[in-house]
């Protein structure tokens, strides 16, 4: 995939910060009085944002489904009584028109929008030749394609100042999550347009403030640039998503319990072990990538043996034998079985494809 978007860089938005980007706010504006509570509350910890959600996209009809256009107005009031910039949800062109003209600061894509090409060409479309930064959250659904698309409709609209927030993936399973983090999406991401910045939001993905805290170390373990969590003055009186917010005081100790990273260090014995084991990692690549090789041409050698014989390529039970084995062989050495039956299953089919290569030579 050729992805090419002309990114500014958060330090161009306009909002000071430092290392690391802090979004924090409740889901849903309440009330003016809840929403200037949690924003005092949450100056004391120097937020760069403050996110609060006055549009909420809910599952059904009649659960709270935000408090509309006036949330604009308070939003307003706490950013001048606190100095803290504003972000606001947005799902369709009369929604961003409305923000703009209250002068809300920074817009986000939800979830359920990201993945709809017709709304976000809409709202691309509305937002053409004007300068506000845009969020995009990832698409419900697992697909990198969408989450792209989303940001490339913005981009070609003008939009530069973009970031992309990794709210994790719905699953039809049930799991420990509410939705999964499936980090590998992020972090394609982040390859495929490394200017991007990531904001992880873990409330999201975890859906329970227990499980919080180790989501959001590894964000900033991986190198996300920042973290949006929802904070509530009183989660228990929550009209939405009250099981995965936290009080200001358990928001100020999970910011200081968290270990904040840099992407590098010019400490001299960092960069001498750094290098030296970099270069090892690159030679153990190049073993594998040689055994790879000589691996297939073995199989190559065995499909023309079988085909002496009559015999066809896929054998069943020599292929459940191997995997068996090397999996054995892998728990012993502390590699976990999904990694290596997904590792076996990809050689395993290019093995193949190598047989029938031969065959059609
Ligand atoms: C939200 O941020 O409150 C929200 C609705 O999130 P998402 O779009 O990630 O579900
Ligand atoms: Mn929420």
């Amino acid at each position: 995939m050729d992805v090419r978007l002309n990114i500014d860089k958060l330090s161009d938005w306009g909002i000071p910060f430092g290392n690391t980007f802090i979004i924090a706010g409740p889901c849903s504006a309440e009330s003016e009085e809840q929403l200037l509570a949690t924003a005092m509350a949450l100056k004391t910890y120097h937020i760069q944002l403050l996110r609060a959600g006055i549009w909420k996209p809910r599952t059904r009809p009649n659960s709270f489904e935000g408090v509309g256009s006036v949330g604009l107005d308070w939003l307003n009031t706490v950013k001048e009584e606190t100095g803290i910039p504003v972000a606001v949800e947005v799902a369709n062109p009369k929604q961003v028109d409305e923000c703009l003209k209250k002068g809300i600061d920074v817009l986000w894509i939800g979830a359920r929008t990201t993945p709809n090409p017709f709304s976000m060409q809409d709202i691309a479309t509305s937002l053409q030749g004007v300068d506000i930064p845009v969020m995009v959250k990832n698409p419900i659904n697992a697909d990198l394609q969408l989450w792209v698309g989303a940001l490339e409709r913005l981009n070609l609209a003008g939009v530069k100042k973009l970031l992309a927030i990794h709210r994790g993936f719905s699953s039809y399973k049930q799991d420990l999550y509410r939705n999964q983090p499936l980090w590998r999406l992020p972090l394609e991401l982040k390859r495929l347009i490394p200017d991007i910045p990531i904001v992880c939001d873990p409330s999201h993905i975890c859906g329970k403030r227990e499980l919080i805290f180790d989501v959001a170390q590894k964000a900033l373990d991986l190198l996300f640039e920042g973290l949006m969590i929802e904070v509530h003055i009183d989660p228990s009186a929550a009209l939405s998503d009250a099981n995965q917010q936290f009080d200001p005081g358990d928001f100020g100790r999970l910011l200081k319990r968290l270990v904040f990273k840099n992407s590098t260090s010019d400490k001299i014995d960092y960069q001498k072990s750094i290098r030296s084991l970099r270069e090892e990692i690159d030679d153990f690549d190049r073993k594998i990538i040689e055994y790879l090789a000589l691996r297939m041409e073995n199989a190559r050698k065995i499909s023309v043996h079988k085909m002496k014989h009559d015999i066809s390529i896929f054998q069943p039970d020599r292929w459940d034998e191997v995997l068996r084995s090397r999996v054995n062989e892998a728990l012993d050495k502390g590699i976990t079985e999904d990694f290596i039956v997904q590792l076996f299953q990809l050689i395993h089919e290019e093995s193949i494809r190598q047989q029938e290569n031969v065959l059609v030579d």
